[in-house]
């Protein structure tokens, strides 16, 4: 297929599609998205176990990963979530609903957010190009030409990164810069929001078991980060939202200092766990400790804790705030939700457009921002997006 248009935007996922509305809305004509997959949105169907979690009412700078905080904070500024939100609800048409703070489309069903987005789109005139796998991309007499075939005077990469391949992010997208950003502009991937892989076989008895707890990664001298929140023990290690938010800093950690790491999970942060062992064991006096201590913790859990103390009564509160995992890997990108890394927000300008290439914008998760679990990387899709959106139309009406 051929074609000219204003704006090629190789990536038809949620940063895409909006930054598509969006240039609707603006008035911005000859409008193409790109997409490898045969349909647009695939991914944003799978999200929030097909409910779509889309943003979260505190999706503030400060709780995303990223290599520039300050220019982060500033388009969070600048597209605060009241206006993606009613752009969301008024323009595109989807109801929401609230949940402790996480946003949801009222259906619960991510479908609607997709198809909101495509109607958007149609409405507008967009050209869908689908099946369609951008491998080459070269800028020539002032046009960017995509394999041979599309081109188009801007172009927005929304690409995705690396995380989970089965929905088309394998990585390609940083192909797409390379005749045009330097190596140094990229921080390298690393999986996040995926599970831990340990090496301690005692928990495999637990596999299915979840606990509410606190849980630190830590060095041998050094705690790196703590969440709170619900884990659960699996037959490779531990899964679950608390964990999976420790995933990036995990991937970042080792990737640059190489060293060992473990989780610490505490079972009973909000306890005073010393005074609580005692207080069993000295009441129940007749009973042996795995009776006196059962009611505090479920049964499968303490026969492991109790295994670990091996008869020691004074090791078990220790055992119990700070159970010790060493950390072997995570299950990867094939499982993780999101990549942590990718083109640094200090490559680009405050129209996410790269600083060498006039022309070249960006949006999403090819970008080096990460959130946690909670509708917080579908809000920076959002956000990002916007943003494209302003300096695209910009660029293409100042000609
Ligand atoms: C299972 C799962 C559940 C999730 N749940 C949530 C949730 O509830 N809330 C939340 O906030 N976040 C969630 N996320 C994360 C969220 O989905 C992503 O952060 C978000 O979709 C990123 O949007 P994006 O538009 O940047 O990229 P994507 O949505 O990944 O879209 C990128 C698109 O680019 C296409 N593409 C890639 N390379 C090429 C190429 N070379 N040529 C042409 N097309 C290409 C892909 O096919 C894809 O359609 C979840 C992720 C997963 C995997």
């Amino acid at each position: 297929m051929t074609g000219n248009f204003n704006i090629a935007i190789v990536g038809g996922g949620a940063a895409g599609l909006l930054t598509a509305c969006r240039l609707v809305s603006l008035g911005i004509d000859k409008i193409a998205v790109i997409d490898g997959n045969k349909e647009m949105g695939r991914k944003i169907n799978a999200t929030g176990n097909g409910r779509c979690n889309l943003s979260n009412l505190v999706a503030e700078p400060e709780k995303y990963y990223c290599d520039d905080p300050a220019f982060l904070a500033k388009l969070f500024s600048k597209y605060d979530i009241s206006q993606i939100l009613t752009f969301i609800e008024k323009d595109l048409g989807i109801r929401l609903a609230y949940k402790d703070g996480l946003v949801y489309p009222a259906t619960y069903k991510a479908e609607t957010v997709t198809e909101a987005l495509l109607d958007y789109c149609n409405d507008g005139g967009v050209k869908f190009v689908n099946n369609f796998k951008v491998t080459q991309c070269k800028h020539l007499y002032g046009r960017f030409m995509l394999n041979n075939d599309i081109t188009a005077t801007n172009l927005l990469v929304s690409a995705g990164g690396t995380a989970s391949p089965k929905f088309g992010t394998d990585g390609s997208s940083y192909k797409i810069y390379e005749s045009f950003a330097k190596p140094e502009d990229f921080a390298e991937p690393v999986p996040s929001l995926v599970q831990f892989k340990t090496l301690e076989s005692d928990t495999r008895k637990l596999n299915g078991s979840r606990y509410d707890c606190s849980v630190s990664l830590v060095t041998a001298n050094d705690t790196l980060a703590t969440e709170n929140g619900e884990l659960m023990f699996t037959n490779y290690g531990v899964s679950g939202i608390c964990a999976m938010n420790l995933s990036g800093k995990f991937g970042r950690y080792t990737k640059e200092t190489g060293k060992d790491v473990y989780l610490s999970i505490n079972f009973m942060p909000k306890c005073n766990v010393e005074e609580e062992v005692k207080f069993r064991l000295e009441k129940f006096t007749k009973r042996t400790p795995r009776e006196a201590l059962a009611g505090m913790l479920s049964a499968d859990l303490l026969d492991v804790i109790l295994a670990r103390a091996q008869n020691d009564k004074d090791r078990i509160p220790e055992i119990i705030k700070n159970f010790r995992l060493k950390v072997m890997g995570t299950m990867g990108f094939d499982h993780a939700q999101v990549t942590s890394g990718g083109l640094k927000l200090s490559s680009i300008n405050e129209n996410m457009e790269l600083k060498s290439t006039p022309g070249l914008f960006s949006a999403g998760e090819v970008i080096n921002v990460d959130g946690p679990c909670g509708g917080f990387n579908l809000h920076w899709a959002w956000v990002s997006a916007f943003a494209a959106a302003d300096g695209i139309a910009a660029a293409i009406k100042n000609g």
